[in-house]
């Protein structure tokens, strides 16, 4: 796996002047207010306190300028960066979560148990576990936070009051959103027409993840392709079987990939979101959306806690970033879309990628009040200056931007403290009357 970093998402302009970094040997948590970052972190360096963070050792670290102007950081960017995205930190937490033998056991009795009776329990486990502290749900702050502290470290080393880096989204958008729904079964793939008129009314195009346990009904993927949508692959069958083993991984990718040529699929999310970071950037696809931005409620918990895509390998990884429908309607019983206008709003604050994951099928959108909540929210998206893009297309611009082709300039703009700093997008975004 290649270490993508942090630096290789800024891409900010190169400078003489990047933080001196102290590193330790073991990891551990830091935090600075609402903030939590996992760090192999080192000592304080020499100077003046500039950003100050508690150890859970119960002693405090620093970012510090010292009086040559030479920002010193207690630990590697990249490396927290790649804690986040990779998931390492939940080896590190006490967050509840099914041990593997207790997943295996779930789908075991899944087949056999009635579905009120898997929700009421599951809810149940909800209430009695809580949210946890880290990631924060449904928005963690933390990869934006850290990506400010990085833009901080170069003003304040280079003794200037802005650097410039490379704006996320084309066109000077503020943010970018992306649609993509997991089709379950072969009811839902019925219903997928209606949910495409329904966005197609509202000026929105989506992907359509195909499982390989139905036909894939080669009307339903011809109609969806000539009217702007995507199809994508939701594997070949809807169990953790893919990530169960490394041999069974391995065995799959053939298959994986025939059927991903068949529906003309360049894109992938997990059944359930099973996953192993490692493994992800192997599979035969231009992107996945497994990763969840923080997702408590499924099967395999976690979080990455970026809001933008990141690279694990040469795949393109597309997190999502909004609570799934079936969270939300079914087991938090909620009865409007107000929790996903709310985290749009705050992903569209911090320049991100609004990722809403949900699913045609009865259950889910398929039914009509839930329908009536995601008709909703389009709409409250619709007045928005987003850029609105095929989650292919949101991977294709990713390649370009790490290419640096198209890219726009953006510059950061120091205060005297990190929660002055700010991000200013490029000229064009000016120009089209988006305030910043
Ligand atoms: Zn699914």
């Amino acid at each position: 796996v290649v270490v993508n970093g942090l630096r290789r998402l800024v891409r900010a302009a190169p400078t003489a002047r990047e933080p001196v970094v102290n590193t330790g040997a073991e990891p551990r948590w830091l935090s600075r207010g609402a903030w939590r970052l996992l760090a192999d972190a080192g000592p304080t360096g020499r100077g003046r306190g500039l950003v100050s963070f508690e150890s859970t050792r119960g002693d405090e670290l620093a970012v510090t300028v010292d009086d040559s102007g030479n920002v010193h950081a207690p630990f590697d960017f990249d490396a927290v960066f790649e804690a986040y995205v990779s998931e390492r930190w939940v080896a590190r937490s006490d967050n509840k979560r099914l041990s593997p033998a207790l997943l295996d056991f779930f789908y075991r009795v899944k087949r056999v148990v009635p579905r009120g009776a898997q929700l009421s329990a599951r809810r149940l486990l909800i209430r009695r576990q809580g949210l946890p502290d880290f990631p924060r749900w449904p928005i963690d702050g933390s990869v934006e936070s850290l990506v400010r502290l990085y833009l901080y470290c170069l003003i304040v080393a280079n003794g200037t009051i802005e650097h410039p880096f490379d704006w996320f989204w084309p066109g000077g958008a503020l943010a970018a959103v992306t649609l993509s729904h997991d089709v379950e079964t072969a009811e839902g793939l019925a219903m997928v027409v209606k949910l495409a008129d329904l966005e197609e009314e509202l000026g929105f195009r989506s992907s359509f993840n195909l499982g390989a346990w139905y036909e894939p009904d080669p009307g339903v993927v011809r109609e969806l392709e000539s009217r702007g949508f995507e199809i994508g692959c939701h594997a070949l069958r809807h169990d953790r079987s893919l990530f169960e083993s490394r041999s069974s991984f391995e065995a799959a990718q053939a298959e994986l990939q025939r059927f991903a040529a068949r529906i003309g699929a360049v894109g992938f999310r997990s059944p359930a979101t099973h996953r192993v970071y490692e493994w992800l950037g192997e599979l035969p696809f231009s992107y996945d959306g497994t990763i969840p931005h923080s997702d408590p409620y499924e099967p395999q918990p976690g979080g990455c806690c970026s809001l933008w895509p990141f690279f694990i390998g040469d795949l393109v990884e597309l997190p999502y970033t909004l609570p799934q429908d079936h969270t939300l309607f079914t087991l938090l019983r909620e009865r409007s879309s107000s929790r996903w206008i709310d985290a749009a709003a705050r992903i569209e604050q911090a320049h991100g990628l609004i990722h809403c994951v949900s699913h045609p099928d009865p259950g889910y959108l398929g039914d009509p009040d839930k329908a009536a909540h995601y008709r909703q929210f389009l709409i409250a998206l619709r007045e928005r200056p987003l850029w609105h893009a095929l989650p292919r297309d949101v991977a294709a611009w990713w390649r370009r931007r790490d290419a640096g082709e198209g890219v726009e300039q953006a510059t950061a703009t120091g205060g005297d403290t990190l929660e002055e700093l700010e991000l200013r997008p490029p000229m064009s975004a000016v120009q089209a009357g988006f305030p910043a």
